[in-house]
């Protein structure tokens, strides 16, 4: 039997802004922009939530609910700094961490009795800590398996903590509503509301084949869950994710030259793009097409990810010159950048150079993120 710990941030983006801007505290905040625009809500405070606000609702309704509140576009880039920070928190003390989503984590807590002492006095203690250290609060579900831990954190929310000790799960979930299963969505809602099912006590106690039948491999999934049983291994393979750019040009070109400086300026969006997420790529890819329509495309997986204009531009230039062969006209260069795994400035804190090169980077980014992809290029714009 296993010790699975979900944690989520309460009111994540919210909580980050009052951090940038405390005047925010205690104000019905909301991030997601311009309340008169066609948005959605991204997060908003609890204090906004009274109002009936909730993410993802049109940001014009939340504005006829709640008119007096501080709209903002929020600080992505924060977000996503505050949530590495976090990462690096629970790293440091469990040996298997996933991040679900940029607030969410699960952790495995089995085995790390005999050194923090029992889960839900620990639990506690974390709490404190995230927010001592990080300024953010958060709430915690345990018990084992990662389904019914995920519950368990919606239950008491802020700052709460519930704890399901195993044998409890089904007796924890029965009277809970059936919307509480993470998946029993807008779809499904309707689906299962429209056949008696009000709590997920209703969905343990119907027959699985009969939600079998009603909703294929899911409904046997869904029974599980109800019933307290779910997954108790926790995934940390880096999160699939990709980035790519191509440019269709308006007249095919022949010549590597005129090429190369599309490729040139198609290496320097992604790359900035891979940084402003704190990503680094292991595989560049190419894709050329051919005004004839053929298709081809070229990968190279390197030795050390990289978040580095250079290095992604000289890769993607010798893998263009590989597949250019033709003397045909070109109508489409494409660069693909893959297995992409977070950036960690850690592992290089004694390699001076290294930091430099990160540093200057960074405010090579911040400069484009002001005055375009255009305005500053790094050493290689001057080539050929
Ligand atoms: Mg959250």
């Amino acid at each position: 039997m296993k010790t699975i710990f979900h944690l989520d941030m309460d009111a994540f983006f919210v909580s980050v802004e009052r951090i940038l801007d405390p005047s925010l505290e205690g104000k019905p905040v909301i991030v997601g922009g311009d309340p008169h625009g066609r948005g959605v809500v991204a997060a908003c405070s609890y204090e906004a939530r009274k109002y009936g606000l909730h993410s993802g609702m049109p940001i014009r309704n939340a504005f006829r609910l709640c008119p007096n509140g501080v709209y903002i576009h929020g600080h992505h880039k924060e977000y996503g700094r505050f949530s590495k920070a976090m990462k690096y928190l629970l790293e440091e003390k469990f040996p298997i961490v996933q991040q679900a989503s940029v607030d969410e984590f699960y952790f495995d807590f089995t085995g790390c009795e005999s050194i923090y002492g029992p889960p839900e006095i620990f639990a506690k203690q974390l709490q404190d800590e995230i927010l001592q250290k990080l300024s953010l609060p958060c709430s915690m579900g345990i018990s084992s398996n990662k389904s019914v831990s995920k519950i368990a954190t919606d239950f008491k929310k802020p700052m709460g903590i519930t704890y399901v000790p195993y044998g409890k799960e089904k007796e924890f979930l029965e009277p809970l509503a059936i919307e509480k299963i993470p998946g029993v969505g807008k779809k499904l809602f309707p689906v299962l509301q429209a056949r008696g099912f009000r709590t997920i006590g209703d969905i343990a106690n119907a027959s699985p084949g009969y939600l079998a039948v009603l909703l294929g491999k899911y409904g046997t999934d869904l029974w599980n869950r109800a019933n307290g049983m779910g997954n108790d291994v926790l995934s940390v393979e880096q999160e699939r994710k990709s980035i790519s750019s191509e440019t269709t040009f308006n007249e095919d070109i022949v010549g590597k030259a005129e090429i190369e400086k599309y490729i040139f300026h198609l290496t320097s969006k992604v790359a900035q793009q891979l940084r402003n997420e704190n990503w680094q790529a292991s595989t560049i890819s190419i894709k050329l097409r051919y005004s004839d329509f053929s298709t081809l495309t070229r990968a190279k997986t390197l030795l050390h990810s990289t978040d580095d204009d250079k290095t992604i531009y000289d890769t993607s230039v010798q893998l263009f010159r590989q597949a250019y062969t033709r003397r045909v006209g070109v109508r489409l260069i494409g660069i693909h950048l893959g297995k992409l795994n977070h950036s960690c400035e850690q592992e290089f804190l004694f390699e001076d150079e290294e930091i430099i090169r990160k540093r200057m980077l960074g405010a090579v980014t911040k400069i484009r993120d002001k005055f375009g992809a255009n305005a500053i290029h790094i050493g290689v714009s001057e080539k050929d």
